[in-house]
């Protein structure tokens, strides 16, 4: 028995199975994953899940009726340890082998490890499946002092749900700004204000060095040039790595992730990548990227399962994400690179505005802070080509939705 195998049953997997089933694909269609959870949200276990606010079942994707509905097999707790090629199928490292037509890829990425000495010490901890979720929350519950290792978005979630929680937080950051990759200033400084009014500590500029343990345990994290800070918790959250070892072994090409076109196809015919452990050409971000959102992998798995259907519509979503800290929602629509303009819209001291960043005159992304509406809007112009002037970007009263009309002023 053939048909479609995916590998990897998260967003991308799960929305390419039911992409290519709901167009029509007619032969068997197995997902196989080594987790043994049904599909599952990640975005909550770094927020609500780690509050209490939500349990394991309010994190699942779908109704588990929904994969026999429509023929989709889940094999769990499997893991995918070979990929032939040549003979079209993968075996797992229990032994069960499925022959494939059409392969999809979608292992997605895991956490980064620390290497400095004391990394391995029990209370250092990452968060990137429900099992390290459920651990974390148990360890916060019985922890007083977390050490937070980098400020990008898991390491600033969690600091935020820890901070809720009543602990003592502090976050090293070796950059001189939280989020420094994915924000403008503006924004970068707007969250550290709120970070620390809710009390979390935020160290710039600063590497962790080593953990220091006793008994096995973590007490403390030293800072280069040697200073030390008591933790009985420590989370590192240092940014992820593409799962693309499988494929890179199958002599797929790949380049800090697997290397896909617009339909998420490998240069292999029949085998697909979809994801975050997928790169692929962007013509928001003017370049390959490997992105890591719930969108992409949504968005791009369906392209990559309508392909299989033989219904090609491209993947060219504008690439979207977004952050819960505290009170606050961060979305960002489109890559802002290496904007050379920006421009602030709505009232900073309000806590509701967005920032237009412009490049060459062209607006390439929106980082908005409690502003549903403005991203929205954004993401049509951006969608579309459409810039409004950094003036008329910055008049809240200039009604953006109008410049997606025909005939508009706008720079096009
Ligand atoms: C704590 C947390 C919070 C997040 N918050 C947000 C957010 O607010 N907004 C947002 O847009 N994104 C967020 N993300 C990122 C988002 O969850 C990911 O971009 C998304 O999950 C990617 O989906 P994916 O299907 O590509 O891969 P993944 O979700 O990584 O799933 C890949 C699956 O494949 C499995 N797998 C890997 N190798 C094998 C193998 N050899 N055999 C079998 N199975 C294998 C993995 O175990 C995993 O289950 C968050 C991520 C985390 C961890």
């Amino acid at each position: 028995m053939s048909g479609l195998v995916v590998i990897g049953a998260s967003y991308a997997g799960i929305q390419a199975a039911l992409a290519a089933r709901d167009a029509g694909y007619a032969e068997p269609v197995t997902v196989i994953a080594d987790e043994s959870a049904l599909p599952y949200q990640r975005p909550p276990l770094s927020k609500d899940f780690l509050l209490g606010e939500i349990g394991a079942q309010e994190l699942l994707m779908h109704d588990e009726a929904i994969f026999a509905g429509k023929r989709i097999e889940l094999l769990l707790g499997h893991r995918v340890v070979e990929i032939d090629r040549s003979a079209g199928r993968v075996t797992s490292a229990d032994g069960a082998v499925l022959a494939f037509d059409s392969l999809v890829i979608a292992t997605g990425s895991r956490a980064r490890r620390i290497a400095i000495s004391g990394a391995e010490l029990d209370g250092v901890c990452c968060l990137r499946s429900i099992a390290d979720a459920v651990d974390l929350k148990a360890r916060l519950g019985q922890a007083s002092e977390i050490v937070i290792v980098g400020g990008g978005f898991i390491g600033l979630e969690v600091a935020s749900s820890a901070a809720r929680l009543g602990k003592r937080v502090r976050v090293i950051e070796a950059a001189s700004r939280l989020l420094e990759r994915a924000v403008s200033p503006v924004v970068s400084r707007f969250l550290l204000d709120r970070h620390v009014r809710a009390g979390v500590t935020v160290k710039f500029g600063t590497a962790v060095s080593a953990m220091i343990g006793e008994g096995g345990r973590v007490v403390a994290v030293e800072l280069n040039g040697g200073v030390r800070l008591g933790a009985d918790l420590v989370v590192v959250g240092i940014g992820g790595i593409a799962n693309d070892e499988l494929a890179i072994a199958a002599g797929l090409e790949c380049a800090n992730g697997i290397v896909v076109d617009e339909h998420g196809r490998t240069a292999r015919p029949g085998i697909y990548a979809a994801g975050d452990c997928a790169n692929h050409y962007s013509r928001f971000a003017e370049g390959w990227i490997r992105l890591e959102s719930v969108q992409h992998a949504q968005d791009q798995g369906a392209a990559a399962g309508l392909a299989i259907a033989d219904r090609h519509e491209p993947y060219c979503s504008v690439p979207r994400f977004w952050s819960d800290q505290h009170d606050l929602k961060l979305q960002i629509v489109g890559c802002a690179g290496r904007s050379d303009r920006t421009v602030i819209r709505g009232a900073i001291d309000a806590g509701r505005f967005s920032v237009f960043n412009y490049r060459h005159g062209r607006l390439v992304a929106v980082d908005s802070i409690n502003n549903p509406a403005d991203q929205m809007v954004a993401r049509r112009l951006i969608a579309a080509g459409i810039s409004p002037t950094p003036d008329q970007a910055e008049d809240s009263s200039c009604d953006l939705k109008s410049l997606l009309k025909p005939g508009n002023k706008a720079v096009a």
